[in-house]
């Protein structure tokens, strides 16, 4: 008789494999062997953080884990353990760092490693009201709370992504169809941006389907940012040549300088040629938390679209990222659709369903990591926190002046510097490469650099919460060092 058919048979077979299968299902006893070798690693990490290098190159860089392929027997948690630890933990950029000083850093609060354990443990389904509408209400409370923040009404709609890469395509696409850009429209239509832009925006243009549409590099100011009267006369130029404009992406604190481009008068030259207005606030947005930062950043209220990234801003681990959209319908058009499996998933809808303003379906509990940090600690020490990143900034901007040969880039409007040592004789640019090399080899202090219009730049991103005075001293006094190691002799 046929196997799949004969009851006894298959009784037998499914007690075999779920004998197998029920090792996925750990008992207490086991879960507590798995548990505690993570949270002695993690405590231990956190302990010693203050004395790790921020960056270690390594021969190996963590080739360790190539010699442990996926094996049909599970291995064990202490063995693994050690291979986290000499190959993920050891070689790299350690972003944990208070001297994480390069790129734009974050950090990673620890409230959201524990958020991340009970999403993860609870599996709640943050994508759809009627299957976790506790957890989507934390979602779109924690997105009304930024669209109060950014000055949007509460009538806008917003989604949680992975960062803000995802965010600006999100907000793109949301542009593209509200403002009915068809695929033959393309070549004709007209996107406008400073070179300072970040690059991802061009990246999302391109899998947005506008790759073909002409990007527009609006001039700057001499502080990198973008100059409205020249906008409105590009945009001029572009209608009388009867292309047709459409979108400007402007910048709330550019990765390379922290430039924020002046979103008020660019709304007024938006408005009066009905563009869309995007604001790249992956970086800045959140200092509208603090008096310096609303200083700095005026205007976001005007945008259609804003992105955040509370894993910039907020420090939270990697993984967070935020768009909102101003008029609700455009994000919802963009990204509702239904189909027969979803009958029973929409009859609730008290709150809107993260699904209906997302490209995912399926999705982690983001907003849990968000939501958790903020409620504990309350508002207060991230105010402080994101004014002292801006006093850092502006305090080492004065400071490094000290060091003979340094120049500098404009005064810090957030909490990103530039600099350079140019060197009495010798290419300036090869002699600054040499230098960040030389202060992320020595490990105590991470800085990256860039290059602007053909000059190289050192930048120093003060934006890890755990970042206070005593890092940037210890940044001025390697910086220091290095110069003097590499100019030699004068
Ligand atoms: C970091 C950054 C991005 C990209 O965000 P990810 O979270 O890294 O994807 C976009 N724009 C600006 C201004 C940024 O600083």
């Amino acid at each position: 008789m046929d196997d799949t058919r004969d009851l006894p048979s298959i009784r037998a077979r499914l007690a075999d494999l779920e004998r197998v299968a029920r090792r996925l299902d750990p008992d207490p006893t086991s879960r507590q062997a798995f548990r505690q070798p993570v949270l002695d690693y993690a405590e231990e990490f956190l302990r010693s953080l203050p004395g790790l290098l921020v960056y270690r190159e390594s021969d190996d860089q963590g080739s360790a884990i190539l010699d442990c392929p996926i094996p049909e027997e599970g291995r064990d948690i202490g063995d693994l353990m050690g291979l986290f630890h000499e190959a993920v933990t050891g070689p790299g950029i350690n972003p944990a760092s208070a001297r994480h000083l390069g790129y734009i850093p974050g950090g990673g609060l620890y409230p959201s490693a524990l958020a991340d354990f009970l999403a993860d443990v609870t599996n709640r389904y943050e994508g759809i009201f009627f299957a976790s509408p506790g957890a989507v209400r934390i979602g779109n409370l924690l997105l009304r709370w930024m669209a109060e923040l950014v000055g949007f009404p509460p009538s806008a709609a917003g989604d949680h992504t992975s960062g803000g890469s995802i965010a600006n395509l999100v907000a793109i696409v949301a542009a593209r169809d509200a403002r009915g850009v068809r695929a033959a429209d393309i070549p004709h239509t007209v996107v406008y941006m400073t070179p300072q832009a970040h690059h991802c925006v061009a990246k999302a243009l391109r899998i947005a389907g506008l790759g073909d549409a002409v990007v527009r590099y609006v001039p700057m100011d001499d502080r990198f940012r973008m100059d409205p009267p020249a906008l409105e006369d590009r945009i001029d130029e572009d209608r009388s040549a009867g292309l047709r404009p459409f979108l400007v992406v402007a910048s709330a604190g550019t990765t390379d300088t922290g430039a924020v481009d002046p979103v008020d008068a660019i709304a007024l030259v938006a408005a009066s040629h009905d563009l869309w207005l995007h604001v790249d606030a992956a970086y800045g947005g959140f200092f509208l938390l603090c008096p310096e930062g609303r200083d700095a950043i005026r205007g976001l209220s005007l945008a259609d679209s804003v992105v955040l990234d509370p894993h910039k801003g907020l420090f939270l681990p990697y993984g967070s990222g935020a768009v909102l959209v101003k008029d609700r319908e455009a994000l919802y058009r963009s990204h509702h659709y239904t189909a027969g499996y979803m009958q029973d998933a929409f009859h609730s809808r008290e709150e809107p369903s993260p699904a209906d303003y997302s490209p995912e379906l399926s999705r982690p509990f983001r907003s849990l990591r968000l939501w958790l940090p903020l409620q504990l600690f309350g508002l207060a020490p991230f105010r402080a926190a994101l004014r002292e990143k801006i006093w850092l900034a502006r305090y080492f901007y004065e400071r490094i002046q000290e060091i003979p040969g340094i120049e500098v880039g404009p005064h810090p409007e957030l909490s990103v510097v530039v600099f350079r040592f140019v060197p009495q004789q010798g290419d300036a640019n090869r002699f600054n490469a040499r230098l960040v090399r030389a202060i992320q080899s020595d490990g105590r202090i991470f800085l990256s650099s860039t290059m602007i219009a053909g000059v190289f730049f050192i930048r120093l991103a003060v934006l890890v919460y755990s970042t206070h005075r005593e890092t940037i001293d210890l940044a001025l006094e390697v910086i220091r060092q290095k110069v003097e190691e590499l100019r030699g002799p004068t």
